[in-house]
């Protein structure tokens, strides 16, 4: 009985259960780089390069441990560039018995795949199973994470003292975790570790930078961890440097500043180089061993054991329909600077030319800069998750799309977030100095010195007042709107729609 393990480029976890099955004399284990993977949203060169080299890392200690390795280079001439069709191929080649995959994370690949009958392993790189998730939703009327996140919390001990309390008697520290940084900036953050490129990812670099030279991204800084041992170095760096004053600032934003007190450990856990429960307690030992605050270790498990857990459930709870889902029937197209860079808006130059360079932005860049601004300037919910879905490291469709879709765009009707991110450019002034550096005021809503976020938020506000209006949480925000005279009501739709045709 032979068997043939397919792996994909996000499954290369060194211990997966599914490897007891296997014998290395007689089954093999497939591994394939496809352009359509990279091609079918332009994918930036470092999530490219990222995975292909972590992928040859993987498959190199694969034939040390003596298994049998069918891996297809991106240049073979037989490639047929699509997973479907390497595992076709190998399946002419092989004739297994059986065929094994770990369920994928994007629903589409995975439907592709069932079409051959695998036997399908669950992936046990989290702490919980999409059937887990499906429990947890029975009979809930809504799916907030908090819920869910005290449930695992219970499940795990996590932070948990022996009376069956949160640790600190509080679930949630964010009150906490919400600070800015003074006029000063950041000051000397000890700097992540990063890791230059050996043979095999100069190698990659080169077969990435030929086949696709049109794509963004810039590979002459590329340094992410692609293999366990650089991880867990990322990770413990980390813990060590920045994890002390990872809550505090966890929100804050500063120029030319791409990772502050951020972990960068999101792509090492989703290509599973890491093990999220590793993360979690080398943060709580650290607590407990007095170098970590608890409010900062308590922010930095919710987002592992509560946001990571809790958006993967909610993608496969909700799938094939969440991608379609547009509940503020937003229907323009993606602005091109999203592409190219080119603004004059400092937040957003600087969040969408460090993403396209490095592949990276942190959460509230992501949530609070280009996802915000794409909600209230009306693009529609699948050129921004496209966008995401090409440009970051870290994108995988499980955890790119819930994220995007539901918490960025409100674009689930409220199945994520019970109210959408709207805010004006006063909050961006408030977490970051962009504002400083940038022509416009984020107190002014119309006129020469009009901050779009500032125009789009009350535009926003008059276009879905009656979409809201029965929300709780939007009263004050829509009571707000009652205020305006007619004619600055007309002036912010001006320059709204005046913004809309220049940016
Ligand atoms: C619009 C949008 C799109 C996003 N797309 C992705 C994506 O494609 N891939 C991805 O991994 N994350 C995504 N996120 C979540 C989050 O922004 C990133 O996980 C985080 O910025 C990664 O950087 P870090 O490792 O330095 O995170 P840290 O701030 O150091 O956080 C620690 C870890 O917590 C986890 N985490 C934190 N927030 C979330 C979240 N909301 N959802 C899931 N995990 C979380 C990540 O694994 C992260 O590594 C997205 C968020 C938004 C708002
Ligand atoms: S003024 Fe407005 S556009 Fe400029 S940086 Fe501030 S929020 Fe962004």
């Amino acid at each position: 009985m032979s068997k043939l393990l397919f792996l994909l480029g996000d499954q290369l976890s060194r211990t997966g259960p599914w490897f007891d099955q296997l014998n290395p004399k007689t089954d093999h284990i497939l591994l394939a780089e496809v352009s359509h993977e990279s091609t079918k949203v332009t994918s930036n060169k470092v999530r490219t390069t990222l995975f292909l080299s972590a992928m040859r890392h993987f498959a190199a200690d694969l034939e040390q441990k003596n298994y049998r390795v069918r891996y297809i280079e991106l240049d073979d001439p037989n490639n047929t560039q699509t997973l479907e069709g390497e595992l076709q191929r190998a399946i002419d080649e092989l004739s297994p018995d059986e065929i094994h995959i770990v369920r994928p994370g994007e629903d589409s690949i995975r439907k592709q795949l069932l079409t051959f009958n695998p036997i399908e392993h669950e992936d046990t790189h989290f702490f919980t199973t999409p059937a887990d998730f499906a429990d947890h939703a029975r009979g809930r009327k809504q799916l907030r994470m908090e819920y869910f996140y005290r449930e695992q919390r219970k499940i795990t001990g996590y932070l948990m003292g022996e009376d069956g309390k949160p640790t600190g008697g509080k679930w949630n520290y964010d009150h906490e975790n919400r600070s800015s940084f003074d006029k000063h900036g950041p000051g000397l953050i000890p700097p992540p570790k990063i890791f230059p490129p050996n043979q095999i990812t100069k190698d990659i670099i080169n077969l990435v930078e030929t086949t696709f030279p049109n794509h963004p991204g810039d590979l002459s800084t590329f340094h992410w961890p692609v293999t366990p041992d650089q991880a867990q170095q990322a990770l413990d760096d980390f813990i060590t440097n920045r994890l002390p004053l990872y809550g505090q600032y966890q929100d804050a934003m500063w120029t030319d500043s791409p990772w502050l007190y951020h972990s960068l450990i999101s792509s090492s856990l989703n290509l599973k180089l890491l093990d999220p429960r590793d993360v979690c307690l080398a943060a709580i030992k650290a607590y407990q061993d007095g170098l970590v605050p608890l409010s900062a270790t308590e922010g930095f498990v919710r987002q592992i054991l509560g946001w990571r857990e809790y958006v993967r459930g909610l993608y496969w709870l909700k799938m094939p329909d969440y991608l379609n889902l547009n509940a503020l029937n937003a229907q323009n197209d993606l602005p091109k600077c999203y592409w190219t860079g080119k603004t004059e808006f400092t937040c957003l130059s600087q969040a969408i030319n460090q993403t396209l360079k490095f592949g990276y932005a942190h959460h509230i860049q992501r949530l609070m800069v280009t996802g915000l601004f794409a909600m209230m300037y009306g693009v529609h919910p699948k050129q921004i998750h496209e966008w995401y879905l090409a440009t970051y490291f870290d994108a995988i469709e499980w955890v790119e799309l819930p994220n995007t879709t539901g918490m960025s765009q409100w674009a689930d009707g409220g199945i994520m977030a019970s109210k959408p991110y709207a805010a004006t450019g006063k909050y961006i002034q408030r977490m970051s100095n962009y504002c400083n550096e940038c022509p416009r005021n984020p107190s002014h809503r119309t006129g020469p010195q009009a901050c779009p976020f500032t125009t789009f938020y009350w535009d926003f506000l008059l276009q879905h007042r009656q979409t809201f209006s029965t929300n709780q949480r939007m009263s004050l925000q829509l009571r707000n709107l009652d205020r305006l005279e007619p004619q600055e009501i007309n002036d912010i739709q001006e320059e709204a729609n005046r913004f809309r045709k220049t940016i």
